[in-house]
C-alpha cells in the first residue's frame, strides 16, 4: 500500500489522542499505546545517509518520539551506519558496544536499531552477535520504520529486515526537519555503476529514479507550504538521474528554475561519465543552480582508473572541466581522491598529484584505499602497506593545501551573499557561519550580538581567507526572504 511516504505495510496506523489524566498526546498504533518518549541517532557516512536519518526521525516523530541528544536520556537508540570505509565502520562498532551498560540498567525500556549500509549487508549477523541489539533493517525499508518500531514495544525483539523494495518506481515525498530553509530531496536511488572498490551498488541496489512530475510536485510544496528556499538533489549518482524513465537532471534542473520562491538548487553527487553536453550547457545557463560542482575523480592515473573500473580517462575527466569552465567561467569545483589502490605505483600515485595541479579544486575530500568485502578490488593483488597509503594521503593533502591557499586569496575584497546557517565558538568568540552559493563556508562576527541570524540572507565581504577557512565582514542583512536582486 502507497502513504505517499514510500513503501509502508498494511499493518496498524497511527492515530493520536489527549490522555484526560495526564494531558500528553498519546500515540495509538493497533494495540499498543505510545507515550512522549525520546529517540537518539547517530548518523555515520554520506549526505544520504543524513538525509535518511532526518526521514526516520520524521516518521518517528508520528510514533510520538522527540529527538535527544543525551543517549541516556533515550528511550530507543538507533545507528544509521556506513559500510563505505572501514574507519566509520569501527567507530560504530565501539559506539555499540559503549551502549551495553545502558541496556543492562534498563532492559526493555531502552531499545537499540541499527540501520543503513552495514544493516543492508549484515543486519542477520549483526543481530546474532550483538546480544543487546533488538533490531536491524537495510536501506531498503526506512520508511517502514514505525512497523519495526511497534513490532519491538509489541514484545518481538531480535529480528532483522533487510528486504530490498522490488517495485520498478521511486515515488516518495520529502520529509524536512521543521524550521529549517534547506531541504535534501532524494531523486534517485541506488547505483549501476559497480566501481571495482565501492561497496555502495551492494548496500544501495539498482538505479531507479523518481518521475520528474513527482519531483517538481514534490519541491513546489515545500517552496510553498514549508518556506524551502534551497535545495539539495541527491543520488549516488544522481546525474544518472532519469535513465530509466527517458528523463534526465538537465531538464529537470531548467524545470525547477521555475519555481518562485526557490532561490538556490545544488546537487550531489556525480559520475564523470554521465556529465553530459546537456548538464554542461545547463551550467551555463541555469541561473539557480550553485556555482559549485563536486565531480569526484578518484585518481589522475589511467592505469589506476581502469582498474576501478571508472570508465573515463584523465584527459576525458580534464576536457570536462574545461568545458564546465567555458560554460561558467567562476564555477568552483571539488572531488574526491583515493590513493593507495591495490598496486598503484609511485608514477601512478604521482599522476594523481599532477591531476590536482591542473584541475586547481577548490577542496577535495581524500581516502586511503579500504578493502570492501564483495567489491573486486578486496581480491586484487596487493603490495602496498598501511605505511605508504598513510603517505601518500598526507601527500595528497598537503599538496592540495598549497592549492587551495592560492586559490582562496584571491577572495579577500570580494562580497558573497550567504545563507546564515548557525554559529559556533571560534577561539573563544561566538561567531555566525553559512554558506556561499558556491558552497564556500563563511565566518562573520556581526557588530549587534544580539541579533539571531540563524537563516538570514546576508552579504558578506571577505576580510581573510584560507585554505581552510574564510572570514567575512557583514555588509547587508536581508533577513529570512531572499532578497529580490537575487545575486549569485
Ligand atoms: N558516487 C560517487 C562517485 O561516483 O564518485 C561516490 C560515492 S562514495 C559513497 C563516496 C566516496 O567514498 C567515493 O567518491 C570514494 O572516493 C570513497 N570510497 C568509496 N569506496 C571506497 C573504498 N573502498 N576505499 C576508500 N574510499 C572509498
Ligand atoms: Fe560507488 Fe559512486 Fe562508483 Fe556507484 S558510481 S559504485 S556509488 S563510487
Amino acid at each position: 500500500m502507497s502513504t505517499g511516504l514510500g513503501v509502508r505495510s498494511d499493518g496498524p496506523k497511527e492515530q493520536s489522542f489527549i490522555d484526560p489524566e495526564s494531558g500528553e498526546r498519546i500515540v495509538q498504533m493497533g494495540d499498543l499505546k505510545f507515550p512522549p518518549r525520546k529517540v537518539w541517532m547517530k548518523t555515520f557516512g554520506c549526505q544520504m545517509n543524513y538525509h535518511d536519518s532526518e526521514r526516520i526521525l520524521a516518521h518517528l516523530a508520528d510514533l510520538n518520539f522527540t529527538p535527544t541528544e543525551e543517549v541516556e536520556d533515550a528511550d530507543l537508540a538507533l545507528f544509521n551506519t556506513c559500510a563505505v570505509r572501514d574507519l566509520s565502520n569501527n567507530k560504530f562498532y565501539s559506539q555499540l558496544g559503549e551502549l551495553k551498560h545502558i541496556k543492562k540498567e534498563k532492559g526493555k525500556d531502552f531499545v537499540i536499531g541499527v540501520g543503513g549500509c552495514v544493516a543492508q549487508v549484515e543486519g542477520k549477523q549483526l543481530i546474532k552477535k550483538y546480544g543487546h541489539l533488538d533490531f536491524a533493517f537495510g536501506t531498503d525499508v526506512i520508511d517502514t520504520i514505525n512497523d519495526m518500531v511497534f513490532r519491538t514495544y509489541a514484545g518481538d525483539s531480535k529480528f532483522a529486515v533487510n528486504s530490498w523494495d522490488r517495485s520498478e518506481d521511486f515515488s516518495i515525498e520529502t520529509k524536512v526537519a521543521h524550521g529549517t530553509p534547506q531541504a535534501f530531496v532524494n531523486i534517485i536511488k541506488g547505483c549501476n555503476k559497480y566501481c571495482s572498490y565501492c561497496i555502495v551498488p551492494y548496500t544501495r541496489g539498482k538505479e531507479r529514479s523518481r518521475l520528474k512530475s513527482e519531483v517538481i510536485k514534490d519541491i513546489r510544496k515545500l517552496v510553498e507550504y514549508q518556506g524551502i528556499q534551497e535545495v539539495m538533489l541527491l543520488g549516488q549518482n544522481v546525474n544518472s538521474y532519469g535513465k530509466d524513465n527517458g528523463e534526465s537532471l538537465a531538464e529537470l534542473i531548467m524545470e525547477l528554475e521555475n519555481i518562485n520562491g526557490l532561490e538556490l538548487l545544488r546537487y550531489t553527487t556525480s559520475h564523470p561519465y554521465d556529465v553530459s553536453d546537456e548538464l554542461i550547457a545547463v551550467h551555463g545557463t541555469a541561473k539557480k543552480l550553485s556555482r559549485h560542482l563536486h565531480l569526484p575523480v578518484q585518481s589522475g592515473s589511467a592505469t589506476v582508473l581502469d582498474r576501478m573500473l571508472r570508465e573515463y580517462t584523465p584527459e576525458h575527466y580534464l576536457g570536462l572541466l574545461e568545458k564546465l569552465r567555458k560554460a561558467k567561467p567562476d564555477i568552483v569545483l571539488s572531488t574526491d581522491i583515493i590513493v593507495g589502490f591495490p598496486n598503484e605505483t609511485d608514477e601512478e600515485f604521482q599522476a594523481t598529484i599532477d591531476l590536482l595541479d591542473k584541475a586547481q579544486y577548490d577542496f577535495i575530500y581524500s581516502y586511503a584505499f579500504s578493502p570492501r568485502a564483495k567489491t573486486k578490488a578486496a581480491v586484487m593483488e596487493d603490495n602496498l602497506t598501511d605505511d605508504i597509503r598513510g603517505a601518500r594521503l598526507r601527500h595528497v593533502q598537503q599538496h592540495q593545501l598549497k592549492i587551495q591557499e592560492k586559490i582562496r586569496a584571491k577572495l579577500v575584497g570580494q562580497t558573497h551573499r550567504v545563507l546564515v546557517e548557525d554559529f559556533g565558538a571560534m577561539g573563544g568568540v561566538k561567531k555566525w557561519k553559512g554558506r556561499t552559493n558556491c558552497n564556500r563556508i563563511v565566518h562573520f562576527r556581526p557588530e549587534n550580538d544580539q541579533v539571531d541570524f540563524q537563516w538570514h540572507w546576508v552579504d558578506l565581504k571577505i576580510t581573510q581567507a584560507t585554505a581552510l577557512s574564510c572570514q567575512g565582514e557583514l555588509v547587508r542583512d536581508y533577513g529570512k526572504s531572499a532578497p529580490s536582486s537575487f545575486m549569485h
